[in-house]
Formats: C-alpha cells, sequence, structure tokens
C-alpha cells in the first residue's frame, strides 16, 4: 500500500520545496522504496508551456510531451522516478476537468462546488498516480505559500486525503523560512510559528518542519520551534543553506529525516545505501580542474530559466572530475565589437533554448565566434538552428539566411515551420513535445558521445531545420549526424573540420542527472577541457 508524504511551504516562496522533496525521494529510494513525486501548482494556467521564462523559470519537458513545472526536472534528477502528465496538477488543469464533466453531465443535478468537486478531482489525481505508479511512497508537493488564496482548495484536498487513508499512512512535511536580523544578531522563528498556525486553523498540523535557515540551528531554538509549533523536538530538521544542491539529501540524513519519516509512516526499510551519491558528491568537493563556458542566451538574469542546463553543466563537469564556471553572457547586449571581449577566454560556448526574435543576431555572433576560434560549441534547440542560420550566412554564402521565426519572409529559411505546425491555431501543448526517436550516424562526435545509434530525446519547439538546405550545408561542411527516422528530420548538426562544434534540435539536459551525466554535455566539458589545457597561459 503506498503511503503518502505532502510537502507544503511557509513564510517565503522559492524556499526550495522541489530540492527538498526531491532530496527526500532520494533518501527513501536509498532505502530501497520505490517512490515518485507530484506536484501541484495553484495558478490558473492549464500547464506552464504559455508562461513566459521570467514569470516560471523553466518548462521542463517529459517523455510523454508535457510541459510540467521544473521542479519535475529536481524530482528526476534526484531519484530514479520517470516524470509523466499525471506528476504535475494545476488548479487550470483541475478546473478544466470538472468543467468538461459538468458539460457532459457527468454531475447532473448538482451544484458544482469547491468543496467537493474540485477538492475530489485534486484527490482523483493523487490517487491515480498511485494506481498507475504503485510506488512505496508517493510525495506530493504543494506550490506556493500557506496563506495564498489560490493554494487553499489544494491544502483543503490533502487534509481530506489524510483523514481518509489514515496518520500512518500519510504524513505533513512543512518548509519554513527562519530569517536572521541583524541588529538583533539572531533567527527568528515568529514568522515559522505563523505559517504554522495558519496551517492548523485549516487542519493541517504537520509533523515535521524543515527549517531553511543561514545559519545553525540549535537546540534552544529546535525546542522554542517544537513547542510552539506542536512538533515533535526531532522533528524539526535543520535545512541550512548551502552552494550544492546535490549536498541536501546528506544534510537531511545526518538530522535523521529519513529514520523519523520512515517510523512515522510504519515502513520498514532496509538501510540506506548512498555510497554512489556520496562518491559524486567527493568530486564535486574536490575537483581536479576548473573550466569556463559561456551560456549566451536572452534570460540570463533570470538563471531559473535555464535550470537543466545548469545541473547538466554541472554533471558533465562530474563525469571529467572538473567544476564548471558559467560566464553568463545576455544576447540582447552582443554586437559585432564585444564579442570578443564577452567571449574572450571561455572554454566552451553554449547556445540554451529560447523563443522569439529578441537577441538572436547575438547569438548568431557567438556561433560565429565559436566556429572560427575553434571554441567547443553545444546548442541547443534555438542554440541549433542559431548555428544552422550562422552556418548557412558565413560559410554556405547565403547572406540573409535566417529562420521563418525571425524573418517570415527571408529568401533563404534554412530554418522553418514543420508542416504539422502550419495548422496550429492553438497556443497550448501544441509544439513538437517530448520523446521522439534518433539514429546517428556512425562517423560523428555525436556517436562517440553516445556510442549508440539509436537515441531518444525529448523536444520542444515549433521549427525545424529545412531539408532544402541539408546538402550545400553538408557541401561545407555542416553534417547532419542525427535524423528522425519516422519524418526524416535533421535533429542533430556537426562541424566535421572543429574540435567539437555539436548542436541539436533536442533537450539533451532533461535527460541528463549527477548519476548519470547526459554523453553530450559530458563530451561537450571533456572538449572544452582539452582546450582549457591546451590554450597559452591567458
Ligand atoms: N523558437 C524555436 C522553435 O520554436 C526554438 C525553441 C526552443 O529553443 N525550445 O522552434
Amino acid at each position: 500500500m503506498t503511503k503518502y508524504i505532502f510537502v507544503t511551504g511557509g513564510v517565503v516562496s522559492a524556499l526550495g520545496k522541489g530540492i527538498a522533496s526531491a532530496s527526500i525521494g532520494c533518501l527513501l529510494e536509498a532505502h530501497g522504496l520505490k517512490v515518485t513525486l507530484m506536484k501541484m501548482d495553484p495558478y490558473i494556467n492549464v500547464d506552464p508551456g504559455t508562461m513566459n521564462p521570467y514569470q516560471h523559470g523553466e518548462v521542463y519537458v517529459t517523455d510523454d510531451g508535457t510541459e510540467t513545472d521544473l521542479d519535475l526536472g529536481h524530482y528526476e534528477r534526484f531519484t530514479s522516478a520517470k516524470m509523466s502528465k499525471l506528476n504535475n496538477v494545476t488548479t487550470g488543469m483541475i478546473y478544466e476537468s470538472v468543467i468538461r464533466r459538468e458539460r457532459e453531465g457527468d454531475y447532473l443535478g448538482q451544484t458544482i462546488q469547491v468543496i467537493t468537486h474540485i477538492t475530489n478531482e485534486i484527490k482523483d489525481r493523487i490517487k491515480l498516480l498511485a494506481d498507475k505508479e504503485m510506488p512505496d511512497v508517493l510525495i506530493c508537493e504543494v506550490g506556493g505559500t500557506v496563506g495564498d488564496i489560490e493554494g487553499l482548495p489544494f491544502l483543503e484536498a490533502i487534509r481530506q486525503f489524510w483523514l481518509e487513508v489514515g496518520s500512518s499512512n500519510a504524513i505533513f512535511i512543512h518548509l519554513t523560512l527562519l530569517p536572521f536580523i541583524e541588529t538583533a544578531g539572531e533567527l527568528k522563528t515568529k514568522p515559522t510559528q505563523h505559517s504554522v498556525r495558519e496551517l492548523r486553523e485549516i487542519g493541517i498540523q504537520p509533523d515535521i518542519l524543515i527549517c531553511r535557515t543561514g545559519g545553525k540551528l540549535t537546540r534552544e531554538l529546535k525546542e522554542k520551534i517544537a513547542l510552539f509549533c506542536n512538533v515533535e523536538l526531532r522533528a524539526v530538521i535543520e535545512a541550512r543553506d548551502t552552494d550544492n544542491i546535490y549536498s541536501i539529501p546528506m544534510k537531511f540524513r545526518d538530522e535523521c529525516l529519513d529514520e523519523i519519516i520512515l517510523e512515522k509512516l510504519r515502513i520498514d526499510a532496509t538501510s540506506a545505501e548512498l555510497s554512489k551519491w556520496r562518491e559524486m558528491l567527493e568530486i564535486m568537493r574536490s575537483p581536479e580542474g576548473e573550466v569556463e563556458i559561456a551560456v549566451v542566451g536572452k534570460y540570463t538574469t533570470l538563471h531559473d530559466s535555464y535550470k537543466s542546463i545548469i545541473e547538466a553543466l554541472a554533471h558533465g563537469g562530474i563525469a571529467n572530475r572538473v567544476k564548471v564556471n558559467i560566464r553568463w553572457v545576455e544576447s540582447t547586449d552582443l554586437r559585432r565589437g564585444s564579442v570578443f571581449s564577452a567571449l574572450e577566454g571561455v572554454d566552451g560556448i553554449l547556445i540554451p533554448g529560447g523563443f522569439g526574435t529578441r537577441g538572436i543576431e547575438g547569438m548568431v555572433l557567438a556561433a560565429n565566434y565559436a566556429r572560427e576560434n575553434r571554441i567547443p560549441f553545444l546548442g541547443i534547440c534555438l542554440g541549433m538552428q542559431v548555428a544552422v542560420i550562422e552556418f548557412a550566412r558565413s560559410a554556405c554564402g547565403l547572406e540573409k539566411a535566417n529562420s521563418t521565426e525571425f524573418n517570415p519572409k527571408t529568401p533563404h529559411p534554412v530554418i522553418s515551420l514543420l508542416e504539422e505546425q502550419k495548422k496550429v491555431t492553438h497556443m497550448g501543448a501544441t509544439m513538437r513535445l517530448g520523446a521522439y526517436r534518433c539514429r546517428v550516424l556512425k562517423r560523428s562526435k555525436t556517436y562517440e558521445a553516445y556510442r549508440e545509434d539509436r537515441i531518444s530525446e525529448r523536444h520542444r519547439h515549433r521549427y525545424e531545420f529545412n531539408n532544402e538546405y541539408r546538402d550545400i550545408m553538408k557541401k561545407h561542411g555542416l553534417v547532419a549526424t542525427g535524423i528522425n527516422p519516422e519524418q526524416d528530420l535533421v535533429e542533430i548538426v556537426e562541424i566535421a573540420d572543429h574540435p567539437w562544434f555539436v548542436a541539436c534540435q533536442f533537450h539533451p539536459e532533461f535527460k541528463s542527472k549527477p548519476l548519470s551525466p547526459h554523453p553530450l554535455f559530458r563530451e561537450f566539458i571533456r572538449a572544452s577541457e582539452d582546450r582549457s589545457q591546451s590554450a597559452p597561459e591567458r
């Protein structure tokens, strides 16, 4: 029978509930348990696919092509659970399905209300995931902060759920913040007390408190929090700020969080096996070198937009035992005269995904700089499209080459809309999404990385390499080394005469994990490290 952990957050947002939930999943898996995780997002969008990256951060894509919250990325990176459309639920999704059922006559005669129709739908989604995955433990994270109006139906639903399954089958974990007040020189517990009081008012008594803090959570403080929040002393867990998210499972373990959870849920489990995780942390703690990678994009002030890229680069570092330092380069600011100073000295250049015209010409300049200066280059999705545009313009003499996304009237549409995309009228969930197969050409850098000729990777785009330009590109040295067999689409291109220039239409970053770094990121970092070692003193 599945046991449930509900994770809520209080005081402020962005406390790292997603990483805390993922870390709990990681620890429970280490005890030999099967886990899955679920994120409930109280916003009214059906999914985050139509949101601006500044609003939402990265949109994480699952194998089944669902556009989801970036926390699902953490879940997949920290555990072996596979995410699908069942693992992310939003208010929009819940209302959409209740309203559809109402129109279909499913509730004939009834008045449709938040309690019970909306709350029942939420509970059904939890059960649906439990029935499908049959995990030992389902960890369900409620987005937002306790006290948000939007979050209330979700909190009410998990309260009811807890009552239905019983207190030894479900627990509540509340993540809070202990702010440090400079003038008083101390950590303050009052906001935590208030947020727990708010939870208790709606009938939820947390079993465990995870307290984010910049300083040490002393025994006195723990006692105070335990007393005021009606939580056992040992269940007040310190979550000290850290610069390595992958160390969090270990920190939780030091606080015996896993043991407390197992005991409260009455689970008999094997002792924790974390040797591989520890080894990985050790490599991160004492790297044998450093490389500097320029990430050239237009959301560089908001790193959440590139969450999986940042993580995959770190994983590439782990695979090569080096630390990866990122130099953020805002493509909107790049001009012909400023490219050199912006990119001088980097060991590798990565252009990530993105939408819209702003910043494109800066990215083209960066791709050109990487190609001409033989700097390792990884282009992802938009990054590949930009590399193709650059190559067409400077190597094939197609001066005005462009993507029809940026110039619908370009005489050389080297990137153009997919046939199936031309019919699309709605914006939500209509891109080419999710896992597609790809055949890899044997004599290629890509094959050297994967050592496999059949791969599957996740996509999220509308535009694609235009096959009419395949021959001319090849003649000038840009080779299609990955092809989708069903539709004959170019998924990977490489420049043969270059130390390492690989660009892919898919998003490899979504499948990289700290214990299994993605082959393309591993090889990109390896090539960057080679460059950094062979480069003269800079
Ligand atoms: N805007 C491009 C497209 O729609 C690239 C998308 C992306 O980078 N995810 O094809």
